[in-house]
């Protein structure tokens, strides 16, 4: 059914293919991944998302319906090379059009094995058989390359299943032909991201919608909450003209956040601006982890470069543990017992001894669900961030469940080490 197409955007149907996806033993991340692209980056929103298992006449249903609905239908998965991809012979059929073998195509990958020094094998051939009028899509991650077909308007797009490969043909190829076939009716959106922790969104929405009563003048303002903080994106349409507004918009965003506020702009993680932070003053730092089991320590070393700052970590989780490798003394773990700032305090300065550091974070809590007295309930955490003679420690008592609370006690151990270097981020608000 062709679509009349008018100034609005066109809509998107999503497609995700793969018995895995159905039994729940793969999450379809690539549904998720799509939704958010093609609405934050090209203006399109999906309309419909169908997962369907690795059979021809399911895929070639869901298209068929895809495509009574809207104008941009992507699928995803069932594009390799073995007897369970199904796609393109699907899609052939849906579309009622040939598969043909794509010469250049099969050159292509036969030099791709010939270089790694193997033959193409038989299966592989199978990649290279392109439902007619296809239009390829390149796909700088792997072998089987993206198919885009119009079919009287609206545009087919087949990509493949692993969400790497996925992800690059879809900003890249794909979404410059989507921008080519679609000009004049797509947006041009410009935007910017903050990211905040230690403030819960309600607290921020109060806080910003007092300053700014009326909105950012037509920049729009997103809340992106995750467990560990809030993300503010903050979106504008009309290209370079409308770049100052954003600007402007940003600015005055910035002053009413500053004190949740940092900045991780490769991987937008708390861990990498203490990186950063440490990192420009010579610092080292040492982590002491009870209840998050080296969640903090992973934190930091999930980030690339993280080995001139972060020297490692001790989880000490029994009271022995806390004594023999910290040096924690037993009768404060008597008389305070083990989640209380004073021998938070004291596992951090063991951490920054035993690793030579300048800086060290350590923290002790009730996880949950059980082990909660009277006066530390479940979620309660104590925390210390020591740098020379100087130590802050805290308590928080965070909600949730175990593994919540233990990413919530990660993040604020993080957060104080920011406090505490550079006086950023406040006392986190629970
Ligand atoms: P390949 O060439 O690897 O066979 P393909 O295009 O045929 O690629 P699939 O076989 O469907 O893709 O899936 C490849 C891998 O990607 C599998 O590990 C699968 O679990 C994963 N995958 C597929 N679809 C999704 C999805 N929607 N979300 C997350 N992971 C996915
Ligand atoms: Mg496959």
């Amino acid at each position: 059914m062709r679509r009349s197409s008018s100034l609005t955007s066109p809509s998107a149907v999503v497609i995700t293919v793969g018995n895995e996806l159905l039994s729940g033993r793969t999450v379809d991340t690539n549904a998720a991944w799509l939704g958010r692209f093609l609405s934050d980056r090209l203006g399109i929103e999906v309309d419909l998302r169908l997962t369907v298992g690795d059979e021809q006449n399911a895929i070639a249903t869901a298209v068929a319906q895809g495509m009574a609905r809207a104008e941009i239908v992507i699928v995803t998965g069932g594009l390799g090379p073995t007897p369970d991809d199904l796609t393109r012979e699907a899609v052939a059929r849906a579309l009622n059009r040939p598969l043909l073998l794509d010469q250049g195509l099969l050159d292509q990958l036969t030099g791709r094995f010939r270089s790694a020094g193997r033959p193409l094998p038989d299966a592989n051939r199978r990649i290279a058989m392109v439902p007619w009028g296809a239009q390829l899509l390149s796909n700088p991650l792997g072998t089987a390359p993206g198919l885009l077909m119009d079919e009287q308007g609206i545009q087919v797009v087949l990509l493949p299943g692993v969400p790497r490969e996925m992800n690059a043909i879809a900003s890249e190829a794909a979404a410059e032909a989507l921008r080519r076939v679609f000009a004049g009716r797509l947006p041009d959106i410009r935007s910017r991201e903050l990211h905040t922790t230690g403030v819960p969104e309600s607290a921020l929405a109060g806080l910003i919608g007092d300053a700014f009563p009326s909105g950012f003048g037509g920049v729009r303002l997103a809340f992106l909450p995750e467990e560990t903080g809030v993300d503010l994106r903050l979106t504008v349409t009309g290209g370079t003209a409308s770049v100052g507004r954003l600007d402007e918009a940003e600015a005055q965003l910035r002053e009413v956040v500053k004190p949740w506020l940092f900045e991780a702009p490769e991987t937008g993680d708390l861990a990498e601006a203490v990186l950063t932070a440490l990192r420009t003053r010579g610092l080292r730092l040492a982590a002491a982890e009870s209840c998050t089991g080296g969640l903090a320590s992973k934190r930091l070393t999930d980030v690339a470069g993280a080995s001139d700052v972060f020297l490692g970590g001790v989880v000490a989780y029994s009271d022995d543990a806390k004594e023999a490798l910290l040096g924690v003394e037993r009768k404060i773990i008597d008389s305070c017992g083990a989640v209380s700032e004073e021998v938070a305090e004291q596992m951090a300065r063991g951490a920054l001894m035993r690793f030579g550091a300048e800086v060290a974070v350590s923290l002790t809590g009730i996880a949950g669900p059980g082990g909660a007295t009277p006066d530390k309930p479940v979620g309660t955490v104590c925390f210390a961030a020591v740098h020379g003679d100087q130590a802050v420690v805290r308590r928080s008592v965070f909600p949730g469940n175990r593994d919540g609370v233990r990413q919530r006690s990660a993040q604020a151990a993080l957060a104080l080490i920011l406090h505490l270097v550079d006086g950023r981020l406040t006392p986190p608000l629970d």
